[in-house]
């Protein structure tokens, strides 16, 4: 049989043949086809190793002491630092900077500067050099004007600084466009607001650091010098054939279909996860991970995820603030290659109706500055009491603060896919697993009353130790989970940027940490030793905290119930959760630790609602053109052929049976026509109003519900009519293409 015709054939049929005979991408190895990957890690950034290398002593000296202690940066140690950066990335082909950063747009920014300066010599000859000086690596001055400020721009000039993050490594991105060198900064306005994510989050590590330690040292960690928070962040994502890409304004227009009925077969069978990847993805995946190795990237997993066409990559745990830089030059990498590969990456949370949407699961803890984490069960009484403590005190920060922490991962993305038979529901609650809710529960019942090292051992929580990952128990329904020395905040959606979610956590642990230190002070006064008063603080934790621990069935519609009888905020939709950031006394934790001042905190506010709007409106908009341009006139082509083809039939039955095919249509079109109609009118009251807090709940409570109506009648016509009139690829052709490869 030959191969489809090629010129008559539909746009769509012509999608599936490329899809089919997909381009064969030669994938290199870095340096030789030999080399280990040890060899050629890291090699586009230039961090400590380098600076040690490459600086004078001084100089280095003086920049760790900038790190260690947050001492400014001088002026000559900028001017060495960028001289060596300078020379290091011209001789790697480099002819551009840019300071790297991360507006409040979800996105990142750059804008890119030649190393080049003009010199006049002499004989007033001019001269092109290489040059890039200390003030032009530590800060820059891109126009705030053009970057959401969320309502601070009025009260200030609209100035915006970026200024170099020296905890964070600089890089090279390297395309076929040629190579930059990239600044990893932070992004201020004129009197200091933070106009970024990464800002926040850097006040957040450094507030957690502070009264953590101060903690600890009560526990009896006197010599503990730093605590670091630390973040593996798990990334799912969709890989779908370009050519079907081109084809569907809604992936284009907002990443996600908004038409398209489910194929008959989806991830029942249940074969997709783990599976074995097909060749064509397992080049892709390896050439990101070429990629994302010379960024120092510590990529460590891939698998297949539940759905078709569905992946994950999961690197191995960094510190926050490099982890989250890392996750989102990783999301660049992956768009970026998967285009290479004839493919498009999807990171919306639920770019397909009825299978699983993506998550990025964040695994987080804490370590102090010799290593240890302080959520692993340890050897020693000592560090299991302190890893008691700690426990309690993160539970706490969870359970007060579990409506912020709902808002920080609130998105139209996340909408979809929260509560939905696959993600965790939208209620904050935590599991601990049988064993340690066992420990919990014994220590609240004060069964370790007079606790002294001996005591805690016969309670069982000296065995914690052989607590294994492996014996944890798994919840796959849990927002916020232990897995057995880490927790894990599945709730936060795929495209999310983690230092939102992640600067929220930090911040309601480090508050925690203060009132804590409080309590155990007083306690300390008053009790014999130190362990009773820190299992005794423990116990109260534990006990006032209680509520948010939950071990059943997360989707169930009884733990919805229960939740609100437990007082948990049960925040359905993203309009409900922004409402949070408004509420003064539930965001004051993150003023008193000064991660978010009340301006900076409602400046994100009206930047999630704005981002709402516009999100829904685009897809409202796209959902009603695809519906009038497409759906519409392939219903009609079919109508057509039906009704030409009942002037040809003279047995009765067969005229009876045909015209209730007509007729099933029609009720179809009917309902479509109706629905179209309808939508368009509600769409265009609703963005005519001028609040836009009242928009983005009506676009939530009236349009979004119309919309879905909408979608079904046009996926019940997609049922009805020729495969050949339909122009938009099917779910099963762009799920299902690549187990073909
Ligand atoms: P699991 O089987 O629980 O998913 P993995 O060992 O596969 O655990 O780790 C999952 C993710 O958690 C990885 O990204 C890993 O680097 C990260 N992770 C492991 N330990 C920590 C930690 N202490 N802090 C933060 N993330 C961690
Ligand atoms: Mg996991």
């Amino acid at each position: 049989m030959s191969s489809v015709n090629t010129t008559s054939a539909s746009p769509r049929a012509q999608a599936l043949q490329a899809a089919l005979n997909f381009p064969n991408v030669q994938v290199d190895r870095p340096i030789s086809n030999t080399a280990p990957i040890s060899d050629f890690f890291g090699s586009m950034t230039f961090g400590l190793a380098h600076m040690r290398e490459k600086l004078p002593k001084d100089a280095y000296q003086s920049l760790l002491k900038t790190l260690e202690q947050g001492k400014k940066l001088p002026k000559e140690t900028a001017e060495a630092i960028a001289s060596a950066v300078k020379e290091w990335s011209v001789a790697k082909g480099v002819t551009h900077f840019c300071h790297w950063f991360q507006p409040m747009t979800g996105l990142t920014a750059e804008k890119h500067d030649a190393f080049i300066t003009i010199q006049t010599s002499y004989h007033s000859e001019l001269r092109v050099i290489e040059r890039f000086t200390g003030s032009q690596l530590i800060q820059g001055e891109p126009d705030a004007s053009s970057f959401p400020s969320g309502g601070m721009r009025s009260t200030f000039e609209a100035r915006g600084y970026t200024t170099w993050d020296p905890s964070s490594p600089l890089f090279i991105i390297e395309d076929e466009a040629g190579k930059t060198l990239c600044v990893p900064t932070v992004f201020f306005g004129y009197h200091g607001q933070a106009l970024d994510c990464k800002t926040p989050l850097l006040r957040s590590l450094e507030s957690l650091n502070s009264e953590a330690c101060d903690f600890l040292k009560l526990l009896g960690d006197v010599d503990v010098k730093r605590i670091n928070a630390t973040l593996g962040a798990e990334q799912e994502y969709f890989l779908i054939d370009r050519n079907f890409v081109a084809l569907r304004p809604d992936l284009i227009m907002t990443g996600r279909t908004l038409l398209g009925g489910s194929s008959p077969r989806g991830q029942q069978l249940e074969d997709h996860y783990f599976g074995s990847i097909p060749t064509r993805v397992k080049k892709y995946m390896q050439e990101v991970e070429y990629e994302l190795f010379k960024l120092g990237i510590p990529a460590k997993t891939r698998h297949n995820e539940v759905a078709p066409s569905q992946f994950e990559l999961a690197p191995i745990f960094e510190d926050v603030n490099i982890s989250a830089d890392h996750n989102t030059l990783s999301m660049e990498v992956l768009k970026r290659i998967a285009l290479k590969h004839n493919f498009v990456c999807l990171l919306h949370e639920k770019p397909f109706a009825g299978i699983n949407g993506s998550g990025k699961h964040n695994n987080w803890s804490l370590s102090n500055d010799k290593g240890e984490n302080l959520l692993e069960p340890g050897t020693t009484p000592h560090q299991n009491l302190r890893f008691l403590a700690v426990l309690s005190v993160v539970l706490k920060a969870v359970y007060e603060n579990s409506a912020v922490l709902r808002a920080s991962i609130a998105s139209p993305g996340n909408d979809h896919r929260l509560g939905a038979n696959e993600a965790p529901p939208a209620i904050i609650s935590v599991f601990l697993g049988s064993m340690l809710e066992k420990i919990c529960n014994e220590i609240e019942e004060g069964k370790s009353a007079q606790a002294t090292d001996q005591q805690i051992i016969d309670l069982g929580v000296g065995k914690i130790p052989n607590i294994s990952k492996d014996y944890t128990d798994r919840n796959r329904t849990s927002p916020f989970a232990f897995t057995g020395n880490k927790f894990e905040f599945r709730a936060v959606g795929s495209s999310s940027i983690v230092s939102i979610p992640m600067t929220i956590l930090n911040s309601a642990v480090a508050f925690a940490f203060r009132e804590a230190s409080e309590k155990l002070r007083n306690l300390l006064k008053n009790k014999a030793s130190r362990d009773e008063a820190v299992m005794e603080l423990t116990r109260t934790y534990l006990k006032e905290s209680k509520q948010v621990r939950f071990d059943g069935n997360g989707y169930s519609a009884e733990w919805r119930e229960e939740a609100k009888r437990r007082g948990l905020p049960v925040l359905n939709s993203t309009a409900e959760a922004l409402e949070v950031y408004k509420d003064e006394k539930a965001t004051a934790f993150l003023s008193k630790t000064h991660v978010l001042s009340a301006e900076e905190i409602m400046s994100r506010y009206h930047i999630s609602v704005e981002r709402y709007v516009k999100t829904i409106d685009i897809e409202i908009e796209t959902l009603l053109e695809m519906t009038q341009t497409l759906v519409i006139p392939a219903v009609e082509k079919q109508l057509n052929v039906l009704s030409t083809t009942q002037q040809h039939i003279s047995s009765t039955s067969l005229k009876k049976h045909h015209q209730s095919r007509s007729h099933k249509l029609e009720l179809v079109f009917d309902s479509i026509l109706a629905l179209h109609e309808d939508l368009t009118k509600l769409n265009d009251t609703v963005r005519n109003g001028h609040d836009e807090t009242i928009k983005m709940q009506r676009l939530a409570s009236e349009v979004q519900p119309l919309s879905v109506k909408l979608r079904e009648a046009c996926d019940q016509a997609e049922k009805l009519v020729a495969d050949e009139f339909w122009p938009l690829p099917k779910y099963r052709e762009m799920l299902f293409t690549n187990s073909l490869s």
